[in-house]
């Protein structure tokens, strides 16, 4: 794929960026080795200076870095704004966790012959990072922040449309103090990234994207016996329980599915309502997604973003039809539309019944899955009946009884009275095809080190 810059709310290419050649991937790969040669030796306190410089830069330039994503993938300006703020939570957390996390840890032991054991968290070395363009710096500032905080040093293969904002992060490394060759943006192509991967001074790989995506990359670290993890599709429910707030569940549900143009790994993408308030909920829904405003993402009163591509507006098109075809009812709610650009009217989606595909994929963009439930127990049944298991929600009043059904759905993460809680400080991962491994706080940066055991025993200790 050609890396280029094309804007989604005009379809406009506005540029086009070559190829990395082999020849710079090698002197790349070079120089992230002999970084991380010195950069392990670096103090936690040196480190954690680069990750702060790292957040002040980012808010002190939230605009410039913002306006970069909206470009490049179409997301609302406002909505970009955040993200930079989350990016910067993020290098912050690290700045001021990381050492803390990586701690060592005395072992407690049964007996004093097996010594004095503990465990010390060290580097891996060069770890590549595979990122999607839905939220194209805080899914980078996931994995360099704990990594380089962790002394690793970081290669980066972004998504093909959005290069600007991948080089964006680059110079930010760069300008925060990180030494040359501590990370470093790329533009690859597939092959080429499988040759990475396969280096053996790559030590990991972690990637966020598609199933199909993640099958291939984790099967060539699997080849080259490296660790991996994997962030990838989900296709979350929203389960509406009788007693929750119908009127701010239903503000949520829109929100939920609608945010970033519906383009999130962990959007409310299967609305699963029990059956006494089904119809009062979806007539609540209805509204408020009819409420929505498509236009200019950089203009602040536009409430619903064209998609990231025409081809991603395209295919979400074929596969509603699809849907359809295979027995689903497909309700398009008439938004105004701008004539140009890669926007989507949302469609509400029923009747998909158990033999029809779609039930079990991943929707990205605004089309929501509706399903009557008959009581809690069918609405966890139906939430569970999914390939994936990535985050999820249930909504009621009682907080104990959220928690239950929160604890029988199979996914990384459940929110209770919330569409999903994206936090520097709390976990994201997922479970069955959702992918493996955790990204954030201590899970996520003790993904790639190595902890090894170091046992100080009396010379004179029995075997
Ligand atoms: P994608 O096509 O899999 O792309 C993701 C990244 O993988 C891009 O950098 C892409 O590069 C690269 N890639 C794809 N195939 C590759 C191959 N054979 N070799 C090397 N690199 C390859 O994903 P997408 O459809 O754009 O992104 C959306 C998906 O990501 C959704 O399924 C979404 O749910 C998931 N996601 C998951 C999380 C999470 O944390 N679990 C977060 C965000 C998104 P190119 O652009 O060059 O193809």
């Amino acid at each position: 794929m050609a890396y280029a810059t094309i804007n989604p709310f005009t379809n406009e290419q506005i540029k086009v960026f070559p190829n990395t050649t082999d020849a710079e991937i090698d002197a790349t790969l070079d120089a992230a080795h002999t970084t991380f040669l010195s950069w392990r030796e670096t103090s936690f306190a040196e480190r954690a200076k680069v990750m702060q410089n790292a957040a002040d830069i980012l808010r002190r330039d939230a605009d410039k870095y913002a306006k970069i994503m909206t470009l490049e993938m179409g997301k609302l300006i406002s909505e970009s704004r955040a993200e930079v703020e989350l990016t910067a939570a993020i290098f912050e957390y690290y700045a001021k966790n990381a050492e803390r996390l990586l701690q060592p840890q005395d072992l407690p032991v049964a007996s004093k012959d097996e010594g004095r054991a503990k465990l010390v968290f060290q580097p891996l070395g060069i770890l590549l990072a595979v990122e999607p363009w839905n939220f194209p710096h805080y899914q980078v500032a996931r994995i360099i922040a704990p990594q380089l905080s962790a002394g690793n040093t970081v290669i980066l293969k972004h998504a093909s449309n959005v290069p600007q904002s991948a080089q964006a992060m680059d110079d930010l490394m760069i300008e925060a103090g990180l030494p040359k060759g501590g990370f470093r943006n790329l533009y690859p192509t597939h092959d080429q990234v499988a040759r990475i991967v396969a280096d053996h001074r790559v030590r990991g790989v972690a990637l966020t994207g598609s199933e199909g995506a993640g099958a291939k990359i984790a099967s060539g670290a699997g080849a080259a016996l490296k660790k991996s993890t994997m962030e990838l599709g989900g296709s979350d429910a929203f389960i509406v329980l009788e007693d929750a707030d119908l009127e701010k569940t239903a503000k949520w549900a829109v929100f939920g599915r609608h945010w970033n143009a519906g383009q999130v790994c962990v959007s409310a993408k299967r609305m699963i309502v029990v059956d006494s308030v089904y119809d009062e909920f979806v007539k609540r829904y209805r509204e408020g997604v009819a409420q929505l405003k498509m236009g200019d993402p950089m203009d602040p009163s536009t409430t619903l973003a064209p998609l990231s591509s025409q081809k991603a507006a395209d295919d979400l098109k074929k596969q509603v039809e699809d849907a359809v075809k295979a027995g689903a009812k497909a309700e398009e709610i008439p938004l105004a539309m701008p004539n140009t650009g890669a926007f989507f009217r949302p469609v509400i989606l029923t009747d998909a019944k158990h033999d029809n595909p779609a039930r079990r994929e991943e929707f990205f963009g605004p089309v929501t899955l509706l399903f009557r439930a008959k009581d809690e127990a069918d609405a966890i049944s139906i939430a569970n009946d999914s390939p994936y298991g990535l985050g999820g929600s249930v909504f009621t009043k009682d907080e104990a009884r959220g928690e239950r059904v929160a604890k029988k759905i199979e996914t990384g993460m459940v929110y209770i009275n919330h569409p999903t809680m994206v936090k520097a400080d709390l976990p994201f991962g997922g479970v069955l095809r959702s992918g493996y491994g955790r990204e954030l706080i201590g899970l996520g940066i003790k993904e790639f080190v190595n902890a090894k055991l170091i046992d100080i025993v009396d010379i004179d200790a029995p075997f």
